[in-house]
């Protein structure tokens, strides 16, 4: 047993210790079928290998292209087996500090912020739009109350509407968590109407087979309890987070559990790496203007 596991794990920085081994694996994301031309759809191309980023130059109409367009390694000025690392590092069990990203990585402590940050950003996103498909549960349900001081309610409360698929041994898979912004603090809970404006966002309706649990006394209870976990970990790692940037925050939440669901063959490293090709960069400007308040940056 022993052996098995070690032939088949191989650590992600060991596998990507030169620049040119992390270049052909972002290429292998980004073209997985080979070359095709974004402007034109041509799939022939030449390489253009004298400089550090090699370039694809379309045989059709010349557009030229990298591997890193559209990609949280776009316009990055640090070697990608940095990025690499960081990868790895944000996947350690309780996360990493920008801190102390900045001192194994050794660049400097905004650099290693931003990175965390377009990491964290890149998860969001993919999860975000990515539908829910199969057997679907959707809960009406509260974020941000206290079940034992329900008189007390958090300032950022809110109702969500809350959906998930349900593997075939019913082990919750790909979560999603709504905020319903109009009806924040007051209590009420998304009505039916809501849950129908979801399931039509969130769900391929078409693939899917969809049960609704609109009533607060009957709700489906392993996608509950993500959603109480949910508001647990954000209000202790959080604490200044403003309702301007829950969605965003929840959405790296689900986006980062997935991340950890076992079962899949791939690891989450290369999980991970295929959503930071899959998702283009939030630029620093983009980051700044949705950060709520310093201590907010602080915490990360
Ligand atoms: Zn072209």
């Amino acid at each position: 047993m022993e052996i098995h596991a070690e032939t088949e794990f191989q650590p992600f920085s060991s596998r990507y210790h030169s620049e040119q081994a992390c270049m052909e694996a972002l290429i292998a994301l980004k073209w997985p079928n080979g070359f095709v031309c974004s402007r034109c759809a041509h799939t022939r191309c030449s390489r253009l290998t004298s400089r550090r980023v090699p370039l694809f130059e379309c045989a059709k109409c010349a557009h030229q292209t990298s591997a890193l367009v559209g990609t949280i390694f776009e316009r990055t000025h640090l070697p990608l087996t940095k990025w690499f690392q960081a990868l790895e590092l944000f996947l350690l069990p309780d996360g990493i500090s920008a801190m102390r990203l900045s001192q194994v990585i050794q660049v400097t402590y905004k650099t290693a912020w931003l990175m965390l940050h377009k990491i964290r950003h890149a998860i969001g996103e993919f999860d975000a739009r990515e539908l829910l498909c199969g057997d679907v549960k959707v809960n009406s349900d509260l974020y941000g109350r206290n079940p034992s001081r329900p008189q007390f309610p958090h300032p950022y409360a809110s109702a969500v509407v809350a959906g998930c698929t349900v593997t075939e041994s019913d082990e919750l898979e790909q979560v999603k968590i709504r905020l319903v912004p109009q009806k924040k603090g007051d209590g009420n809970r998304a009505n039916r109407h809501e849950l129908a404006v979801f399931i039509n966002g969130h769900v391929d309706v078409r693939a899917s087979a969809v049960q609704s649990f609109p009533l607060a006394y009957r709700l489906y209870t392993p996608l509950r309890k993500v959603v109480r976990e949910a508001w647990e970990s954000l209000k202790n790692t959080y604490v200044a987070l403003g309702p301007k940037h829950l969605q965003a925050y929840l959405n790296e939440y689900t986006g980062r559990r997935r991340l950890h669901l076992p079962g899949a063959e791939e690891t989450m490293q290369q999980k991970l790496l295929y959503m930071g090709v899959a998702i283009p960069a939030i630029t620093y400007r983009q980051l700044i203007a949705r950060q709520p308040n310093q201590s907010l940056a602080a915490a990360a």
